[in-house]
């Protein structure tokens, strides 16, 4: 019996081992060549340049500002006169929702929880506070957020200008989470917002792509703090499948990472157990483990027929294995850390269309011969009443698709997208898609709603960059 790390250690490094015998160690490069990472070199006089963290946007900013305060803020925004602005958080989005020539604004300095209701279940919180910051300022005061996405580094203002979510057919996403919010218009003023005053920004600035302002702060909703276990195992893709309503219906938070070119996926149940239950740690995940996989399926797949085969048979080996498991507080659980760069497409597809949506992938890149290792993520989210979430009145299977950063994801991706637009899929706002104006019209009933108010508050284009005015229609190409 083997678990998830032993695959690694044991199963794929000893592999490499047999590979280098045969003298294959090192050599069957994919026939996708490296994409090189953006450059910048700094300039004596000019603000730093920005970088996202995949390293593919980027820009020299004319102006780079940090405000300590909302006043300091809104004196920014109205004194700068040439160029956009545009507000900025982690630097985890992989499409051009961030960069500009302008001013970039960051909120590094508006951080920090500012109060918590722990009888309303309610905490107001600074824009540019991080997730990984809040979990254990939250736990502090008993609470905690009721999900989190799959790593914690963003901001809780850049996360859900994007819809950031997590998986769990009960959960929605972060921005369903928020009761309130503040932000700073281009116009200088600072709105509250929420479904009752404001109702109208409120909807569109949820899941705003920083496109109506600068969010200052907002009000998150939590739940008492919990504990949680998270067991992940390495199954046959198909069994996962026959029985996914069950595994949506009786886990707390369920996803899976099918293997490409294999019938394996590796299978992640999270579920709450008692506070006072001993924390586990079966085994901290190596987070650079993918890079060995990597190695394995480029070593084998030299092997003329037994090399798919030999990979397969890799893959198969860890199904047997015990589960990896961790436990503790909700927020050391949910998030993990990410080391390895990638660059990432997600599209999300009515919940009922998942499992079609995902064999037809898989089955393209078989037909195809993709030479992808990258496990494709899949996850679900509860609906929301968010214009431009992509969870808008509908539960959402949400379907990601990754390519490592040293390699080139656009022939891999292009043969993917037209699959997620069959099924009628909506792309991250964060990652990396090629829609445009038309087809967010047939893909979100309130489109028109968003549009106009964007307009209304900056009716100027203030807030917008070029791959913003490509995704409202008013004109530029998508930076994307
Ligand atoms: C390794 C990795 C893992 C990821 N995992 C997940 C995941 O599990 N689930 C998921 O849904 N997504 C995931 N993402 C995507 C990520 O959560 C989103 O792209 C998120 O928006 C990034 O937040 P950020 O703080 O880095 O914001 P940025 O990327 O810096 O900005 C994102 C958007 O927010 C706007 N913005 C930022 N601050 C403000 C503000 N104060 N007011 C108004 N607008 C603002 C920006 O203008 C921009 O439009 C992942 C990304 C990476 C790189």
């Amino acid at each position: 019996m083997i678990n998830r790390r032993t695959l690694i250690k044991n199963s794929v490094l000893g592999t490499l081992g047999a590979s280098a015998a045969l003298g294959l160690s090192g050599c069957g490069k994919s026939s996708m060549g490296p994409t090189a990472a953006l450059d910048y070199d700094f300039q004596t006089g000019k603000p730093l340049p920005w970088m996202n963290w995949a390293k593919n946007q980027g820009c020299q900013p004319a102006h780079r500002i940090a405000p300590q305060s909302e006043e300091e803020l809104l004196s920014l925004m109205t004194s700068t006169s040439n160029g956009g602005l545009r507000p900025m958080g982690a630097g985890h989005s992989f499409s051009a929702v961030v960069p500009t020539e302008g001013t970039l604004i960051s909120t590094d300095l508006l951080n920090g929880v500012l109060s918590v209701d722990a009888e309303q279940n309610v905490a107001e919180v600074w824009s540019g506070t991080r997730l990984h910051q809040l979990g254990p300022a939250l736990n502090l005061q008993g609470q905690a957020l009721t999900n989190l996405p799959d790593i914690n580094y963003q901001t809780i203002a850049g996360a859900i200008s994007t819809s950031t979510h997590g998986s769990g057919v009960t959960m929605g996403s972060l921005s369903s989470m928020i009761e309130e919010l503040t932000i700073a218009t281009p116009s200088g003023e600072l709105v509250k917002c929420n479904n009752s005053s404001n109702a109208e920004l409120f909807n569109a600035s949820r899941c705003g792509l920083g496109a109506l302002g600068v969010i200052t702060k907002v009000k998150i909703r939590t739940v008492p703090a919990f504990n949680l276990e998270q067991r992940t195992t390495v199954e046959p893709l198909d069994v996962v499948l026959e029985d996914i309503e069950n595994e949506k219906a009786s886990n707390r938070n369920f996803e899976f990472l099918a293997f490409p070119h294999t019938s394996m996926a590796l299978v992640v149940r999270t579920n709450e157990v008692d506070t006072s239950a001993p924390i586990i740690n079966s085994g901290e995940e190596d987070p650079t483990a993918i890079f060995q996989i990597r190695d394995a399926y480029q070593s084998l797949g030299v092997l003329p027929l037994v090399g798919k085969f030999a990979y397969q048979k890799i893959i198969d080996s860890a199904a047997d294995g015990a589960a990896t498991v961790t436990s503790g507080p909700s927020y050391t659980v949910l998030a993990h850390d990410r080391v390895v760069p990638f660059r990432e497409m997600e599209y999300t597809v009515p919940a009922e269309a998942g499992p079609e949506c995902l064999k037809e992938i898989l089955a393209t890149i078989v037909e195809k011969d993709i030479p992808i290792i990258f496990p494709i993520e899949y996850r679900y989210t509860q609906q929301d009443d968010i214009w431009l979430s992509m969870f808008s009145q509908r539960d959402g299977c949400s379907i990601s698709v990754h390519q490592f950063a040293d390699e080139d994801y656009i022939e891999y991706f292009a043969a993917i997208e037209p699959i997620f637009q069959k099924y009628n899929g909506r792309p991250h706002w964060g990652k990396l898609h090629t829609l445009g104006p038309q087809e967010f019209s047939n893909l979100y009933t309130h489109w028109n709603d968003f549009l106009s108010v964007r307009e209304s508050v900056d009716p100027n284009g203030r807030m917008l960059n070029s791959h913003l005015k490509h995704l409202f229609g008013l004109g530029a190409s998508s930076h994307a």
